[in-house]
């Protein structure tokens, strides 16, 4: 039997009154923080972490999976800005780059837009009058706080305010629920990265087809590598690992340094909205990594003296809540590259049969899975329309990164970080805007958010 308690109304402080609140400091909410403060508003990002990045640092995942070429705004800032500090190698199909160097970059960039930070500081509970969202109440070590706000962002990469203020959301894939695996990523050091790339490219049919999963360029220190499947297979035959294991992937590799990140360990059958499931699921993770450390240092050639690092403070997790709003993107709208009136991102997919990064379902890396076993080529652009960002049945509020409103197949090509990046600084800027503007964004002018964009370096496309 279920047992509630009442809890006794407070008066609680309003403690900031601010044009624009970013909740969630990841990629989305960099991007929206430092677009709505350079339209000009007063902005507020409140993160839960005491730094900015979210899975780009909290879960050490340190791939942006296209070619530089392909960034546009913010996004382009931050990779110029860890390229400055030598934090990120450019010239390869993929960007890998360092997440301590990504906190400083992030953090940099939002001071210099007068971005104002507030660290360590949950969102508790939407400050909601009729249909209209008002700001938040937040929990941190001062307590119990509200922060007023014209116009919020949720990029709490859970959808926690929409939920929370009744958007209608999904969770997970739309036939049945079910979520991407929780993976905990951990960093290896002292790797003879050489002999690691020797032994892959002696032993082509043992990797992935794929030019994006499979880099092997020593000579521009651009290294990802994903398979080792005989090595795997043998020992999930000896009961070495987990039998939904049938694959390593290394990435974010600096050859010069000798470390890379095994992104490996796959948690099942969680979600990431549950405090238990997220407590299991890191028990579990960390029991992989165990097993998986093990199998690399006695099986792996050129892993023999590795010793871990560090593994990500916090398990990431891929899929959870998405909002329903003015538009739902689908797969069918990215496989036709369909054209809108109120594009704000044009963003890019990989060409390839039956891609499904990460599927709820398992056997990740199998012989069935073609993902890891056929080619990809080149990419190809899609448009994101503003209306994926505007909430339905809410005002007030706005939405970027993984939890725009999309279904679970769109996600695989729109949620990856250097695209949250660029929703994010479009819904910071149409907070911005609306706030400015005193419009509900949803009736927000399109071509002046278009042109506030271009005017940030970020192209939505054609012009209106
Ligand atoms: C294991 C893994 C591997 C991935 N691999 C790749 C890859 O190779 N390449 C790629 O580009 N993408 C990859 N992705 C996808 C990509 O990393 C995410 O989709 C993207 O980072 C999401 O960005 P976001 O800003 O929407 O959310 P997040 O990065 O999750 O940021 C949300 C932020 O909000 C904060 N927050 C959450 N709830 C609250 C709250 N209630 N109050 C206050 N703060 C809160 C969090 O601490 C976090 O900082 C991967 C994701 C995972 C998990």
């Amino acid at each position: 039997m279920e047992r509630w308690i009442e809890e006794p109304a407070r008066r609680i402080p309003v403690v900031r009154d601010v044009d624009v609140l970013v909740v969630g400091g990841g990629a989305a909410g960099i991007g929206a923080a430092v677009g709505a403060s350079r339209a000009g508003a007063r902005t507020l990002l409140v993160e839960r972490n005491g730094f900015l990045g979210g899975v780009a640092t909290a879960v050490m995942m340190t791939t942006w999976n296209v070619p530089s070429r392909c960034l546009g705004g913010i996004s382009r800032e931050l990779f110029e800005g860890l390229l400055e500090r030598g934090g990120a190698i450019d010239g390869g199909p993929t960007i890998p780059y360092d997440p301590e160097t990504f906190k400083d970059v992030a953090e940099g960039a939002c001071l210099e837009a007068g971005v104002e930070l507030l660290y360590y500081t949950w969102m508790a509970a939407p400050l909601r009058d009729g249909d209209t969202l008002h700001g938040v109440v937040v929990e941190n070590k001062s307590g119990r706080q509200a922060l007023a706000a014209r116009v919020t962002v949720d990029c709490s990469g859970d959808a926690d305010v929409a939920a929370a203020a009744g958007v209608p959301c999904v969770k997970g894939r739309e036939k049945d629920g079910k979520m991407r695996p929780l993976t905990i990523l951990f960093r290896l050091g002292n790797v003879d990265i050489r002999r690691v790339v020797e032994y892959a490219r002696t032993h082509p049919e043992q990797f992935t087809a794929d030019p994006n999963f499979q880099i092997l360029d020593l000579d521009r220190g651009l290294v990802r590598i994903s398979g080792f499947f005989d090595l795997v297979a043998e020992a999930r035959a000896r009961g070495e690992l987990d039998k939904d294991c049938h694959y390593i992937r290394f990435e974010g590799v600096f050859p010069d340094r000798g470390t890379l990140f095994v992104n490996t360990t796959r948690v099942y059958g969680r979600d990431g909205t549950s405090a238990s499931d997220l407590t299991e699921g890191s028990i579990e993770g960390r029991r992989q990594m165990d097993q998986l450390l093990r199998f690399l240092v006695l099986k792996v050639p050129g892993c023999e003296r590795a010793f871990r690092i560090d593994a990500s403070s916090a398990i990431g997790v891929r899929e959870t809540r998405r909002i329903r709003g003015e538009h739902l993107l689908t797969e069918e709208d990215i496989l036709a590259g369909r054209a809108y009136h109120d594009t704000v991102v044009k963003a890019w997919r990989h060409h390839g049969e039956g891609r499904n990064w990460h599927s709820p379902d398992g056997a990740e890396g199998a012989p069935s899975d073609p993902t890891y076993r056929t080619m990809t080529t080149g990419l190809q652009s899609f448009e994101i329309p503003y209306g994926c960002l505007v909430p339905l049945e809410v005002e007030g509020l706005v939405a970027a990164g993984r939890i725009i409103s999309q279904t679970h197949e769109a996600d695989m090509w729109t949620r990856g970080m250097y695209c949250c990046v660029m929703t994010g600084q479009c819904a910071g800027v149409a907070a911005a805007l609306a706030a400015r503007d005193g419009v509900a964004p949803r009736r927000l002018s399109v071509p002046a958010l278009q042109r506030e964009l271009r005017r940030q370096g970020l192209d939505p496309g054609p012009r209106a």
